[in-house]
Parts: structure tokens; C-alpha cells; sequence
């Protein structure tokens, strides 16, 4: 008895150091570490403008201070920000600083916008070289993992290469000259309505300060719940370059698609799409039902997870087809650059009947429910216009609530009224008897 009481206590004694180890090896311990803050922009220089209701710069600041205030209830960071006013300063300023104040790492606060407005989702960009390479993954890991658990799309870890060979982002490229790993933050895409409602108001902005910070922690090693910290990060060390985060400079190498099944009474078409690109995985999606001409919005590539390089190279989607229509469709594959590849055309159908419910219900349900998608990242595999040909019963569950709602408050009501009308005739009964005697 006393050898297995003794076997356990050297395990679980042995466990605690172990422990303690693996969590710190993400980052060298140290009784302190320096964080220089970068908000991105100021001054002059706006940032991006796309959505009408704020500038990035602003808003960048908002997540910069949460960000801050939440750093600064852990002892083992020291804070600093490359700037507290609202202005402009030269990145390799940013930088200067941050080895002024021999900081252990930069982080550079940004939110996105795309040319046409299409895009969507989170990402870091990280430095293209060891030993900094490894330490931006790690910590993007973690803070893409936050951004996800908000319900945010991942575009996933990415480096970018200038044509000097060195990074291409002039915040991350003067910091490595300095020593300092650094990473760029986009948060989301502001000018999307998938990722706007991420992004819509002061809380929001705050949310994502909040979530950097706990990404921060985890990173350092100093957060209270380490446990769920991937175990694949602690494999990747200082040498290590991860394949999935290079540049792609061309499309889906293929993109095909076939039949799968036709269901011409409910309007809806299943496809099989194979997509494969030589270099990265497939990120987006669109597709066309008029032979090509016209395609629809980005929707995520289903099982494709950019933040871990897994992917499916072949789909199953299913396409809403309008009333009447006959299709001829064709998808688009996207791979991490937004290269796509158009694949075949699929013809020779029949038109298609789609069930029509009333529009006045449908149409703001219809929103509600591609918003939702990325928030259920599990889901996303599922095209939303097939959802909306699926929303008959949650509509109806909805009004049922209604319902019920609504006929308590008639027997309220109904209750008071009768009450009321019983003590009217006592009185006016007992006003009468009066008289009478
Ligand atoms: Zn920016």
C-alpha cells in the first residue's frame, strides 16, 4: 500500500513540473515580459474607411486600450503603446521604439477591408523567418482560436514576402531587423455583413482587446487555464517554418463538379465539387446558376480549416434553385490568396419548383440565418440558401412562442375584465337593493 501511495506521489509531483514546462515553452520564461501594443494608423492615415460608420484608426484604438486594461492584471507584463494620440508615426518609428523599451514582442492592432467588399473572416500575419516565424505562429494559433470561438471565419496564419525577399510588411520587416517578433492582427473584415456584426459597436471593439489579451496570456504561458492550448504548438520550435502559412500565387490547380442529386419539387440541386491547389487549401467558394455570368457571394470552403491546413478536397453542395429556373451551374473554388478556378459547366435539367413561403417572412429570416453561419463554424459546411429552404419550422416554432405569449395576455386581461365587471354588478346589485328598501 504504502509503494503505490509513494508511485503516485513521485507521478503527480513529477506531472506538476512537466506541466509547468510544456506551458512555458511556447515563449522562453522570463519573470517579466515586455509587450509593446502597436495601433495601427492615426493621424492622417485612417486606415481603412469602408464602413461608413467609422474609421480604423478609431477603432483600433478602442480594441488597443481593452487590450491594455486587461494586460495589466497580470504582474508579468509590462505595457506599452507605439502611440496614445491620434497620430501617424513611420513604422520603422514603431519599431525603434519597441527596442527602445526591449520589448519581447510587438503586436500590431488592424481591422480589414476588401476592394469589392466580398471578403470575410479573421487572420495574423506572422514573419517569414525562424526564429520569429515559430513564435508569431504559436501565438496567432491561439488568438485565431479566441477569434473562432467568437464565431468569427479564420483565413488562417499567413507570411507575406517582399521582393527583397524579407517580409513584406514593413511592421513585422523593422522589427525582425530589430530582433522582435512581431505580428499583424486583422481582427475581421468591416465592410462585410457577415463579419460586421462582429464589429458594430464600442463593446464589440473592446471584446476583441479582451480576447488578443487572453491569446497574450496563453502565449506567455502566465494565463490561468492553460489546458487547452493545442499540443501540436508545443511541437513546433524555434526552427520551424509551417508550410500552410506561405504565399500561393496561383488558383486551384482543379475544380470539377458533378450531379449528385436533383430535387426539382423542392428547389434544390446537390452538387459534388472537387477542388485541389497544389500549394494551400481552398479557402471561399461562389457559384453560378446562369452558365457562369452572374456568381453568388463567398461562402467558406466546407471542412477546410485554414488555421490547421486540413482540408476536404471533395464537397457536397446544395444550391437553392429559384422557381421556374433551369439551371446551369457552375462553381468557383477560391484557394488563400483568393486565386480561384472556375470549373465546368453543369446543364441539361429540367426546371426546377422551388415551395414558396410568404415574402414578407422570408426575407429578414433569410439574413438572420447566413449572419448565423459563420457563427457555427461547425455548420458552415451547409450552403445558407439551403437553410433558408429549411426554415420552415424554426419560423414555426417562433410563432408558437408567440402564440402562447399572446393568449396569456388575452386571459390576463380576460381575468381583470371579468373581475371588474363582477364588482361593477355587486355594486350597482347593492346601490339597486338600497333604493328598494
Ligand atoms: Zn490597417
Amino acid at each position: 500500500m504504502r509503494k503505490i501511495i509513494c508511485i503516485i506521489v513521485f507521478l503527480v509531483l513529477l506531472y506538476v513540473p512537466c506541466e509547468r514546462v510544456m506551458a512555458n515553452e511556447l515563449f522562453p520564461k522570463k519573470d517579466k515580459y515586455i509587450i509593446v501594443i502597436d495601433p495601427g494608423h492615426g493621424g492622417e492615415n485612417l486606415g481603412t474607411e469602408s464602413n461608413p460608420n467609422y474609421k480604423e484608426k478609431d477603432i483600433i484604438m478602442k480594441t488597443a486600450q481593452a487590450l491594455v486594461e486587461e494586460l495589466k492584471k497580470y504582474e508579468e507584463f509590462e505595457v506599452y503603446l507605439t502611440r496614445e494620440e491620434d497620430i501617424d508615426i513611420e513604422l520603422h518609428e514603431r519599431a525603434k521604439f519597441a527596442k527602445s523599451v526591449n520589448a519581447d514582442f510587438l503586436f500590431s492592432l488592424h481591422y480589414n477591408a476588401s476592394e469589392n467588399h466580398t471578403l470575410f473572416g479573421t487572420e495574423v500575419w506572422i514573419p517569414l523567418y525562424a526564429p520569429f516565424h515559430g513564435y508569431g505562429y504559436k501565438f496567432a494559433y491561439l488568438q485565431q482560436l479566441q477569434m473562432q470561438d467568437l464565431g468569427l471565419f479564420s483565413r488562417g496564419i499567413r507570411t507575406r514576402k517582399g521582393d527583397d525577399n524579407k517580409d513584406y510588411y514593413g511592421i513585422i520587416r523593422e522589427c525582425a531587423a530589430r530582433n522582435i517578433p512581431a505580428v499583424i492582427i486583422e481582427h475581421c473584415y468591416i465592410d462585410e455583413s457577415r463579419d460586421a456584426i462582429y464589429c458594430d459597436e464600442d463593446s464589440d471593439f473592446e471584446e476583441f482587446g479582451r480576447r488578443d489579451a487572453i491569446a497574450i496570456a496563453k502565449f506567455f504561458g502566465v494565463h490561468e487555464d492553460l489546458s487547452d492550448i493545442p499540443e501540436e504548438l508545443y511541437k513546433i520550435s524555434k526552427n520551424t517554418i509551417v508550410s500552410h502559412t506561405l504565399e500561393d500565387h496561383s488558383g486551384p490547380n482543379v475544380c470539377t463538379i458533378t450531379e449528385e442529386h436533383a430535387d426539382y419539387e423542392n428547389g434544390v440541386l446537390t452538387v459534388q465539387v472537387k477542388a485541389t491547389d497544389k500549394n494551400t487549401q481552398i479557402m471561399y467558394y461562389t457559384y453560378s446558376i446562369d452558365g457562369g455570368k452572374t456568381f453568388s457571394k463567398f461562402y467558406p470552403w466546407p471542412d477546410s480549416d485554414l488555421l490547421t491546413g486540413e482540408q476536404k478536397l471533395s464537397v457536397s453542395l446544395m444550391l437553392s434553385i429559384p422557381d421556374g429556373h433551369i439551371p446551369k451551374v457552375a462553381v468557383r473554388a477560391y484557394s488563400k490568396n483568393e486565386f480561384y478556378n472556375t470549373s465546368n459547366i453543369l446543364k441539361g435539367f429540367d426546371a426546377f419548383i422551388t415551395p414558396t413561403a410568404p415574402p414578407a417572412l422570408q426575407a429578414p429570416l433569410k439574413e438572420v440565418v447566413m449572419q448565423k453561419e459563420t457563427v457555427d463554424n461547425e455548420k458552415r459546411s451547409v450552403v445558407s440558401i439551403f437553410k433558408v429552404v429549411n426554415l420552415q419550422p424554426e419560423k414555426f416554432k417562433l410563432s408558437i412562442k408567440r402564440f402562447w405569449l399572446l393568449l396569456l395576455f388575452i386571459f390576463f386581461w380576460v381575468f381583470w375584465l371579468l373581475l371588474g365587471v363582477r364588482f361593477l354588478y355587486r355594486y350597482f346589485q347593492k346601490k339597486t337593493d338600497e333604493r328598494k328598501h
